[in-house]
């Protein structure tokens, strides 16, 4: 297993039109083309990763509460996967190469055991699709970019609510981080 997909804050939350902190529109034109790399990934027996942000309520401590409206909190539909991949996590959830992730910060690395588990596998490359584009999608970019590991960014599986936001960081993503924009 060398390759792994990361799939970050695919949720409705951060996806569907009334979610807490929603990338809209553009979000939910990535679904056909996160559900098929998705599937691929599954099929192929690579490892897929859902990285799911979770927050406490009101939590005093979370650097977040004073940035962003609440958001993925525990419990709560905002923090279900949104559309087709909730149901592709619930058909392959028992799959040793499926893996679901709660993180409390942007990276999927930060405070989680994510590293520990790809090099388990002997996974090499990153291929990454979520959102936000400039947020948590760079934040895991950079982390794996330090770590060590090859990057793909796929295109149309990521997107933002900064629009210009996006566009810095999918450059960022290749000539910073030497990713393979796919
Ligand atoms: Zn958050």
């Amino acid at each position: 297993m060398k390759r792994a997909l990361i799939i970050i804050d695919y949720t409705n939350d951060f996806v569907k039109n009334d979610g807490a902190l929603t990338c809209g529109p553009p979000a939910q034109a990535l679904e056909k083309d996160i559900h098929y790399v998705t599937e691929t990934f599954i099929n192929e027996e690579d490892l897929v990763v859902f990285g799911v942000d979770v927050h406490e309520e009101g939590d005093p401590y979370h650097p977040e509460t004073e940035l962003f409206p609440p958001h993925n909190i525990r419990g709560t539909k905002g923090r279900e996967l949104y559309g087709s991949l909730k149901q592709i996590y619930e058909e392959n959830k028992h799959k040793p190469n499926v893996l679901y992730m709660d993180k409390t910060r942007y990276s999927a690395f930060a405070g989680t055991d994510l590293d520990l588990k790809l090099r388990e596998r002997g996974v090499t490359d990153l291929h990454l699709v979520g959102v936000c584009t400039d947020i948590c999608v760079l934040h895991t970019a950079i982390d794996a970019y330090n770590l060590g590991y090859s990057i793909h960014v796929h295109k149309n599986g990521v997107a933002s609510f900064n629009e210009a936001g996006h566009k810095w960081a999918l450059s960022h993503f290749e000539s910073s981080l030497g990713a393979n924009i796919l």
